[in-house]
């Protein structure tokens, strides 16, 4: 699972952006300072959200191959070695 640490960053993350995006609504002459910042820690939280859970995806499947599973032909998602129909995509193997 992705950590708890890493899920409490990109909340934090969101937060932040959402306090600064109010913040530039109610001070219109600095708002151009305030909405930027917050713009661009939401692309930041948003791209970590990506990156952690293409992490976690990419851990458990090592793990899956690891332990004798092999990758679907379709969807690359793990299966065992006798399955006859893939566990995700629901294709014949
Ligand atoms: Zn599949």
């Amino acid at each position: 699972m992705i950590k708890r640490k890493t899920m409490v960053l990109i909340g934090c993350g969101f937060f932040l952006s959402a306090t600064l995006s109010l913040t530039a609504f109610f001070f219109e002459d600095y708002r151009l300072f305030l909405f930027i910042p917050s713009v661009i820690i939401l692309v930041v939280s948003l791209v970590a959200t990506q990156l952690a859970y293409g992490y976690y995806l990419y851990k458990k499947n090592t793990q899956a191959y690891k332990d004798g599973k092999v990758p679907c032909p379709y969807c690359a998602h793990p299966v065992e070695q006798h399955d006859q129909i893939c566990s995700n995509c629901h294709k014949d193997l």
